[in-house]
């Protein structure tokens, strides 16, 4: 942890030290490499599936941006295309099945809202080359109780590909852990959200309360006060 005399970060996740997500981490050995492109609203963003998954991946880089140079974006997929697959949600009519990548290298990921995804796919011809998989989400997502704004059924980045990731390597055992670390880090930050909706109504409550024991006209006698007829 940092000693920052104001609010102290952890040094690992970069978050707060009430919301570290550190203890909560269980390591996995995944043999596809994941690229997570980042929309720079979800780096800042506490609640973002990407900070767990990132720190638990054996082989996972995240990257920030929403527009990438073509060069750069290249030397992230290793030179080459070939290998290469993008996940992609599953209302998509153009992705095709996980059988389909028998030998993939790596998974690149774009973690945003559904539109943001979308623009930066838009914006990148280099991700638009990629051949598309998509997986069929069976659980409703967890992930509902912490991010309201996602669609009904929606996946988190991490559940989405921990999914991806089990189906390709067909190893479901080994993406448990993080799944159920994931739970955990839903149910707290649900708990935390509780905890500050309480707190919310007990202050509306005494601000209510306040303001119903005091005069309706504050008298201001003294200097400044001034009575106008
Ligand atoms: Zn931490």
């Amino acid at each position: 942890m940092s000693s920052s005399p104001r609010r102290a970060h952890c040094d690992r996740c970069g978050l707060p030290a009430p919301t570290c997500v550190c203890a909560l981490v269980a390591r996995v050995d995944n043999e596809v490499e994941v690229l997570v492109l980042q929309h720079p609203r979800e780096a800042a963003e506490a609640k973002g599936s990407v900070r767990l998954l990132g720190l638990a991946l054996a082989r996972c880089r995240v990257v920030v941006g929403e527009v990438f140079e073509p060069a750069a974006l290249l030397d992230l997929l290793g030179g080459d295309v070939s290998g290469n697959a993008l996940l992609y949600p599953a209302d998509s009519q153009e992705t095709a099945e996980l059988s389909f990548f028998p030998r993939l290298r790596r998974l690149v990921v774009l973690d945003g809202t559904w539109r943001k995804s979308l623009r930066m796919l838009h914006a990148n011809p280099l991700l638009q080359s990629l051949p598309r998989l998509s997986i069929a989400p069976e659980a409703p997502a967890r992930y509902a109780a912490l991010r309201k704004a996602r669609l009904p059924g929606q996946m988190s980045t991490l559940e989405a590909t921990c999914a991806a990731l089990a189906q390709l390597e067909r190893a479901p055992a080994r993406y448990q852990p993080l799944l159920a670390a994931f739970e955990d880090f839903v149910a707290q930050g649900a708990a935390r959200a509780g905890r500050g909706a309480d707190e919310d109504r007990r202050r509306a409550e005494r601000t209510r309360r306040r303001s119903s024991r005091a005069p309706k006209v504050r008298p201001c006698g003294g200097r400044g006060a001034r009575v106008t007829r």
